[in-house]
């Protein structure tokens, strides 16, 4: 169990990472921690960009992007005045890869598959003590990437049968990624399609599951969705609605 500290609440976190599966699972780690600030970038480009504009407390750096080497992002940071700590996060275990983060300017290097317990430590550690005011507000950043008002995980009722559980958590597997890319292509009419359907159906079973935080989320997109509302709010929704989804996931896990 843990209570989000004023200070976690506080920090910015960029979030680096292509894969959007693995960027909203750790959006909900960081959020499950306290961390209320989260921005999420999913190219080099985007990377810079953000870090530029938001000037966060710590990054997450994904090595393999798809436009540039997660290095040759940290490399430019640094040459850009940013001193804030960079954690890269890789697959690769070799002694050289790590070396190559260090010398374009990592403070840390963290393996994958992720250690939940030691990598909040380690990331806790490079954010105290605490750095001097940066002053820039973080809403630079769209608010479909941001994590602000992110739900708490929500628990599956006890009373729900394993095999009932099981279905739910192999569905929103299935699920998390069609939230995901639609999330990224919230313009098109089909993707906003998907989310309609499956906000419909999670609010249609949710209850059942003892998921009110996932039913809220679908109730009110459902009604979003028929009242025509604008649509960066059905995308901040949808936001929340991933979140929750990637939450059902965590917990088979946690
Ligand atoms: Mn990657």
């Amino acid at each position: 169990m843990t209570h989000p500290s004023t200070t976690q609440a506080e920090r910015v976190i960029l979030i680096v990472e292509d894969n959007s599966v693995n960027r909203l699972l750790m959006a909900k780690k960081f959020s499950d921690q306290g961390y209320r600030s989260l921005i999420l970038a999913k190219n080099g480009a985007e990377a810079l960009d953000l870090a530029l504009k938001n000037n966060p407390d710590l990054i997450l750096m994904d090595i393999q992007l798809p436009d540039m080497n997660g290095n040759e992002v940290i490399r430019r940071l640094r040459q850009q005045g940013f001193t804030a700590p960079i954690v890269t996060v890789s697959a690769d275990h070799r002694q050289e890869d790590i070396d190559r983060s260090r010398a374009s300017g990592a403070d840390g290097y963290i393996l994958k598959p992720i250690d939940f317990l030691a990598f909040f430590a380690k990331i806790n550690g490079h954010l105290r003590p605490a750095r001097k005011e940066s002053g820039i507000p973080a809403s630079g950043a769209e608010e479909g990437n941001k994590a602000a008002s992110a739900p708490q995980a929500v628990r599956i009722s006890e009373s729900v049968s394993a095999a009932a559980k099981n279905v739910l958590i192999v569905d929103a597997k299935e699920k998390l990624p069609v939230i995901a890319n639609a999330l990224e292509h919230f313009d098109e009419e089909n993707q906003r399609e998907r989310i309609k359907a499956i906000a419909h159906e999670y609010k249609g079973i949710a209850g059942y599951y003892g998921l009110r935080e996932l039913e809220r989320i679908a109730q009110e997109l459902d009604e979003g969705f028929k009242n025509d509302e604008p649509g960066e709010l059905l995308k901040k929704l949808t936001g929340q609605l991933a979140r929750a989804v990637a939450g059902i996931i965590d917990n088979e896990t946690a």
